[in-house]
């Protein structure tokens, strides 16, 4: 498989939702190595996460997750993401813990798991946490491939 040989996550490895659940906004979890942590588990307000060990990857329950990036801000592998499709536009949040940091309104590079740029995001919302949690808008077609930002002064 890809990711065991680059590091670098493959689609087809995830467990994707469906098209009411992504309307919705679901956390896609990029977590698959099995390792001891479960943050993710425990902040989770809706029991959307299983695990039947500490050692297993999470397995969202889509149904239940209500998307609210909780995840994201605790988690310490930077594995998981908040997908929200609503007619052309996706919304994903994304952890965030470079500088600078940008500013609500700005226009940032938006790039895949590999670090290429491949379009312009909106940076919608802006949560300091543990871990930084920004929001970005890109275009539908790019839901599944933004997974992080550049951001330039
Ligand atoms: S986004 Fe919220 S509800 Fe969904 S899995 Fe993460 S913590 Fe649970
Ligand atoms: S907190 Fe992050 S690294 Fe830990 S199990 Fe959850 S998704 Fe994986």
């Amino acid at each position: 498989m890809k990711y065991e040989k680059t590091g670098v996550i493959d689609i087809s490895q995830l467990k994707m939702p469906n098209e009411k659940q992504l309307k919705k906004g679901v956390a896609i979890t990029e977590c698959l190595q099995p390792i001891p942590c479960n943050p993710c588990k425990e902040v989770c307000p809706t029991d959307a996460i299983k695990m039947e060990n500490i050692n297993d990857p999470p397995d969202i329950d889509y149904d239940k997750c209500i998307g609210c990036a909780l995840c994201v801000e605790v988690c310490p592998g930077l594995a998981m993401f908040v997908v929200r499709v609503r007619d052309d536009k996706a919304m994903i949040s994304l952890p965030y813990e470079m500088l600078p940091m940008p500013e609500r309104g700005q226009i940032v590079k938006a790039l895949d798991r590999e670090g290429k740029i491949v379009g312009n995001a909106v940076v919608k919302a802006i949560k300091h946490g543990r871990t930084n949690v920004i929001t970005i808008e890109v275009d539908k077609n790019l839901a599944m491939v933004v997974r992080n930002i550049k951001v330039e002064k």
